[in-house]
């Protein structure tokens, strides 16, 4: 802790796994004598380097750039890029923990890292973002590939940057290491896919943690925060699952529908337009812009899907959503749950899904794209699918039967640090001390 004094998001990360492993240390006295927790909780590189790139003014405006390469024990580094303002070292610490642990979760063989820049693409031009991506890459280059460290989307990183991000990879390595970069469009090496797996992975997991329970999906109303990747295609599954989504939001308020969300105008407004979410008024007139985007979870729901940010339910929110009756609360987003409003749902008995089991299927089908770029294959939008979900209900079982065998019951969030510590621990002993 005092180490990481001015890194408050990694420390809460850092604490909500640990708390949840003493049983697992406990009867695993190996691990204790090895130091592996404080091993663990060091990257094992941070890469900080200057962005400098010209405006349409002609300015030249400088950022900063990361990569954290935390932990390649079970594989090639592999994590996203985050453009946002509020990017700093410890979001992307947590992020690159975090990821760590979501990809053992998967079961494919990759390491964790994040990475990224304090840039803000809102407002900016098309041409800006390519020179900044262009720029942003010329330092990353080098400390990628296919077998080293392999970056995907994230916040403000959609399909157009990591065009430009991959474009400029290309020229400086005069290869085409498809597999460097997942994420890519489908006519460069992409994965049919990949854009919804997030969002519907989120879905499949949901719906295994609703049929263990005997509660059914269809007919419930939910709430989805965000309006991005993971939220749009989080409400495309919900919709195919017979629920209604009431209420989406960006970073400046939320809209509510009193019919249920038009999840395609959404999509179009917010993946072609470009728009801001309340201008789904303009062709809404029935729905409500409510400015604060916190303010969504007010809204009564039985599900609330958080695909936003991290630590965007607070305590209060979370005692509205108890007092309106939530039955699940089903993380989209990465750490999007503050700790004490994880305790007041679970001392309330709402279900809990963890984000890095919940939303692990992004990563996971990044990691079927690299491995179809490695066998020069295409797999099918159905195939891929089919794969997904088969991932995602083990990573259930996995989680609740971890859960179930250290003596933390029903607790997923227990069951799925639980797995995934054991796995990367397992990785780093064999591999010696380091
Ligand atoms: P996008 O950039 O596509 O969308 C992010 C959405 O969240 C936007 O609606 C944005 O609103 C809103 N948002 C972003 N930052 C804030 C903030 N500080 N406060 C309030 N609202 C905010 O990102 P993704 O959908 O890809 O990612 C969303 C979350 O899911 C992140 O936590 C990410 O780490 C996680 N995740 C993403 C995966 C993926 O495959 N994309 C995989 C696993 C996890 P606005 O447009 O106004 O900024």
């Amino acid at each position: 802790k005092e180490r990481n004094a001015n890194e408050p998001e990694f420390i809460q990360a850092v604490e909500e796994v640990y708390s949840s492993i003493a049983k697992v240390i406990a009867q695993h006295p190996e691990l204790e004598s090895s130091n592996i927790l404080e091993r663990m909780a060091e990257p094992e590189r941070a890469i900080l380097f200057r962005v400098p790139w010209v405006n349409d003014q002609g300015e030249l405006v400088v950022n900063r750039g990361y990569r954290i390469q935390f932990n390649g024990a079970r594989g090639p580094y592999k994590g996203g890029f985050r453009f946002h303002p509020t990017v700093n070292l410890s979001i992307l610490k947590f992020l690159g923990f975090e990821q760590t642990f979501k990809n053992a979760l998967t079961g494919r063989p990759i390491g964790g890292a994040k990475g990224g820049a304090d840039f803000d693409p809102k407002g900016k031009s098309d041409s800006e973002i390519m020179r900044f991506c262009q720029s942003f890459m010329t330092e990353m280059f080098r400390h990628l590939g296919p077998d080293v460290d392999v970056p995907a989307g994230d916040i403000g990183v959609g399909s157009r940057e990591i065009g430009y991000l991959f474009g400029q990879y290309r020229r400086l390595k005069n290869a085409h290491e498809s597999g460097v970069i997942t994420g890519k469009h489908i006519v460069y090496g992409g994965s049919h896919g990949r854009k919804e797996a997030t969002g519907f992975g989120l879905l499949y997991f949901t719906k295994a943690m609703f049929d263990y329970n005997e509660i059914e999906l269809s007919g419930k109303r939910a709430v989805i925060s965000g309006s991005g990747n993971v939220a749009l295609y989080t409400a495309v599954k919900a919709r195919e699952f017979g629920i209604k989504v009431m209420a989406m939001s960006d970073s400046g308020g939320y809209v509510y529908d009193p019919d249920g969300i038009d999840i395609d105008a959404m999509i179009l407004l917010k993946e072609v337009q470009k728009g801001r979410i309340k201008d789904y008024l303009l062709d809404h007139p029935a729905a409500e812009y409510i400015e604060g985007f916190r303010n969504i979870w007010s809204v009564k729901c039985d599900i609330a899907f958080p695909c936003a940010t991290q630590n965007e339910i607070d305590l209060e929110s979370a005692e509205k959503l108890v007092a309106n009756g939530v039955i699940a609360v089903c993380e989209g987003a990465n750490m999007p749950t503050t700790y004490d409003a994880i305790k007041y749902l679970m001392d309330h008995g709402v279900l809990l899904t963890p984000a890095k089991a919940s939303n692990a299927g992004g990563v996971s089908i990044s990691a079927v794209e690299m491995t179809q770029n490695s066998m020069r294959q295409s797999m099918t939008f159905e195939e891929v699918d089919q794969v997904l979900n088969d991932i995602m209900n083990n990573i259930y079982k996995d989680s609740l039967e971890a859960a179930m065998k250290y003596g933390y019951g029903h607790d997923l969030v227990a069951g799925a640090n639980i797995v995934s510590f054991l796995r990367v621990a397992e990785a780093m002993q064999l591999q010696g001390d380091y």
